[in-house]
């Protein structure tokens, strides 16, 4: 995708806030490549999920070797940490990551075939102390983006241990209403039941509604660790809703599963999802190690923040633009300019050759707070006038003393 340079400045916002916030919580920044072989999504996103059954950009290379580009990031990163000898590490392992995704899916609001996703990631603690840390991160984070009007669903979908026991209760629920489900829902009846109750066709989202809950079937410590979350929440002030349709798309996720979900941006609502995967690096051939993490969809959050009215201030013009006109004073102005900019003043002169008109037009049109004009009498005098755009006022300044001046301004 696109992104055009009078839209950056809200990007640089989110990111910059985004490092911002993980630094308070101990985080660190993890990159890693933009594809991977297609097996580690199949492997760690899970062959019955849309992601991979439908979503996927999949090449074969040169050796005919199969790669995917990323759909999301969290398979890419348990794989570089088993790579890199990084699961014996001091834990919790607590991760970030600003990426590009691809999904080959049906374009529109909020939804695109390649996206940017600002994600975390904590690995090596089971406890939902973890869970509710991170939650407390992505509720912080979308405060201080000044997002208004954003819910937190939360729910839990068990473990290995209990989750069999509930896939038959289900499995033999939307059995018996087989005749009403879509094709697509038929075809999860047998491969993946739970993924029914994330259809989005009116028939199965209805019938999906009174469909046993993951949270009526958990296993005593799967019960005591959602428990534990909730309190945890509670204890830190973030408000929830406890939302048995909250099962997420992918696999790999055990026990707490969390959607942020936002008012007034339409369809694509989920501005934030996550959870906790237990058995996704040992399943990928590392040591069993628990982890959890989530996921914001950046033009989600951008459409949240226009909800909410947020707008991000575009960065200013230049302190001051020098206007030279002739060859020597073309030079001595390329000479003041770098100097300022050494010195740490933003400062911008001519670099095109236009007329004296032409670039007064220009330094009004960026913005420049203050302009220089450069003859070959000011260089002749060491002397010229600096002109306040907002009121035209003029003072004159020596060109020697040009960056202290400015520096006072500054003050
Ligand atoms: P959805 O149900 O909205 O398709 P998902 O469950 O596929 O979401 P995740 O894989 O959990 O999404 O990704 C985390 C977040 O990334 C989502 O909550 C959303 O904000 C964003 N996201 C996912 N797919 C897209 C896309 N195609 N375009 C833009 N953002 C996306
Ligand atoms: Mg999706």
């Amino acid at each position: 995708m696109d992104i055009l340079p009078e839209d950056s400045p809200t990007w640089q916002y989110i990111e910059e806030t985004a490092r911002r916030v993980t630094r308070k919580y101990g985080f660190s920044e993890i990159r890693f490549p933009t594809f991977e072989s297609t097996e580690l999504f199949q492997r760690g996103v899970g062959g019955t999920t849309d992601v991979v059954q439908k979503e996927m950009y999949t090449f074969t290379d040169r050796e005919g070797r199969s790669f995917t580009l990323r759909p999301e990031g969290t398979a890419c990163v348990a794989r570089s940490l088993i790579e890199n000898g990084k699961c014996s590490d001091t834990m919790p392992l607590k991760l970030f990551y600003l990426i590009n995704c691809f999904r080959y899916e049906k374009p529109q609001a909020g939804r695109s075939r390649e996206f940017y996703q600002f994600g975390t990631e904590v690995f090596g603690s089971a406890s939902a102390l973890t869970d509710a840390t991170l939650i407390s991160l992505a509720h912080s984070f979308l405060t201080e983006l000044g997002i208004k009007g954003v819910h937190l669903h939360i729910n839990s979908i068990g473990c290995p241990e209990c989750r069999p026991q509930y896939r038959d209760a289900l499995k033999s629920y939307f059995a018996s209403r087989k005749g009403e489900l879509c094709e697509t829902c038929l075809s999860r009846l047998d491969t993946n039941p739970m993924r029914i109750l994330d259809c989005k066709s009116p028939i199965c989202s209805g019938i999906a509604k009174d469909a046993p809950k993951t949270i009526d079937h958990l296993c005593p410590d799967c019960e005591a660790h959602f428990a534990a979350l909730k309190s945890y929440l509670e204890a830190q002030d973030i408000p929830y809703t406890v939302d048995p349709s909250i099962v997420r798309g992918l696999d790999y996720y055990t026990r707490t599963v969390f959607e942020f979900i936002a008012d007034g941006i339409g369809a694509q609502s989920t501005v934030c999802g996550g959870g906790r995967y237990d058995g996704l690096v040992s399943e990928l051939g590392g040591p069993k190690l628990p982890a959890c993490g989530f996921a914001m969809g950046i033009t989600r959050l951008i459409l949240a923040m226009e909800a909410s009215g947020v707008t991000v201030e575009k960065p200013k013009g230049p302190l001051l633009y020098i206007a030279p006109l002739g060859e020597s004073a073309r030079v001595k102005a390329l000479s003041i300019v770098s100097a300022l900019r050494k010195s740490g003043i933003v400062a911008e002169c001519d670099i095109v050759g236009r007329s004296l008109k032409a670039q007064m037009k220009y330094a009004d049109k960026i913005g420049a707070e203050y302009t220089l004009m450069l003859g070959d009498s000011e260089i002749e005098t060491g002397k010229a006038n600096l002109k306040r755009m907002s009121d035209s006022t003029q003072s004159e300044v020596s060109l020697d003393g040009i960056e202290s001046y400015l520096k006072t301004l500054r003050e």
